[in-house]
């Protein structure tokens, strides 16, 4: 839904608010798994506990039909092919302390097509609402045939504690806290029944763990996130309008030194969403969230592109030619061309790398080049 400016977005409230409405339905979803907890193919099943008595389902291959032993042997290789790609396992062996975490991006190119679209069409807001640790809880619209009004989506940044430490500006550490790996959460169905076991195995999950294999809705393991979430992730990697939350995010932690909670404010929360509808309307490439592959394959189609390479192409001939034509000199004029520059000369040289479009970095990288040549 689009945000006009001065009517109030209807996923913007109060930051409280949207925290006791997320801890009572994160509760609420625990309190149900817990209950169910005879229908669940659990870790322990997956080891080989399993007694077919109890007569669970699955729908793999297609029809709904009771687990067999096969069942087991093919949802546990496909366990272990999720654990593979997410460096928890090698080969046949689990990974001891294998650092856990997954990139925004590759949640993005992860992500299945189907639910890549619905994120595409169906959620345009998405809001931080409050920060605490590097834990960023987030609220995102519903789609319009959903029974709620707006979704609970967490981020933990796994930098956040070490990029506010290191000696960058607030931007430059928001940048890399935001393009470094993370843990997420949903509270929609499709996270819960879908994606929370994968997050869990994958060790990406933040919130509470699923050890319960999802035999029925996603018995190949497929996909990786809701489209709320992805969502959350094609916000993060487009840079502008996050990093400059990240970037307070950042400021705040230094300043305090403290991992209390900081809330957004609603007005906060307001120029959040005006702020992203103005960068969704100057999107030259549209709005369609992508995968790396994808944008790789738009960027190569472009006119632009082509001219690039040309002129990358044209400028690595130019400067081939100016090295041989140095080593040239330097061997026949080796009195007059290996002495210390004298700083008129470093003038000239700068003047003349200025002049035929040189970057400061690569004249800085002639002058220093020139000074260690022995006089
Ligand atoms: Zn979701």
């Amino acid at each position: 839904m689009a945000a006009k400016k001065g009517v109030r977005s209807r996923v913007v409230i109060p930051a409280n608010k949207a925290s006791a409405e997320a801890r009572k339905l994160f509760e609420a979803d625990r309190a149900q798994r817990i209950g169910d907890q005879s229908a669940i193919l659990s870790a322990d099943d997956m080891a080989g506990l399993y007694d077919p008595k109890r007569g669970l389902f699955t729908t793999l291959g297609g029809e709904f039909r009771p687990v067999t032993v096969d069942d087991l042997i093919a949802f546990r290789a496909a366990v272990h092919d999720i654990q593979r790609r997410h460096g928890q396992r090698k080969g046949n062996v689990p990974v001891t302390a294998a650092p856990g975490g997954i990139l925004a991006k590759q949640v993005v190119n992860l992500s299945a097509p189907d639910d890549r679209a619905r994120a595409s069409r169906e959620i345009h807001t998405i809001i931080p609402i409050s920060n605490q640790g590097g834990v960023v809880h987030i609220t995102t619209n519903a789609s319009a045939k959903s029974d709620v009004s707006r979704h609970h989506v967490y981020v933990q940044f796994l930098d956040y504690d070490k990029v506010l430490a290191d000696g960058n500006t607030t931007l430059e550490a928001a940048r890399r806290m935001l393009a470094g790996k993370l843990k997420f959460d949903c509270d929609c169905g499709r996270h819960t029944f879908w994606y929370r076991y994968i997050a869990s195995i994958g060790s990406f999950n933040y919130g509470r763990p699923e050890d319960g294999f999802p035999r029925v809705r996603n018995p190949t393991l497929k996909g990786i996130a809701c489209k709320h979430v992805i969502r959350v992730m094609a916000t993060i990697t487009a840079g502008a309008t996050f990093n400059l939350f990240a970037k307070r995010m950042i400021e705040n932690g230094r300043r305090t030194l403290s991992n209390k909670r900081t809330a957004v404010t609603v007005k906060e929360q307001q120029a959040f969403v005006e702020q992203m509808e103005q960068a969704r309307k100057q999107a030259k490439r549209g709005t369609v969230i992508k995968t790396s592959e994808e944008l790789k394959t738009q960027r190569q189609a472009q006119p632009s592109y082509q001219r690039q390479q040309e002129a990358r192409k044209a400028s690595a001939a130019d400067r081939a030619a100016v090295r041989a034509a140095n080593d040239k000199l330097r061997h026949s004029q080796a009195a007059k061309v290996n002495r210390k520059a004298s700083s008129v000369q470093h003038q000239a040289l700068t003047a003349a790398m200025k002049a035929q479009g040189f970057s400061e970095k690569q004249i800085a990288a002639a002058l220093s080049a020139v000074n260690k040549v022995k006089g």
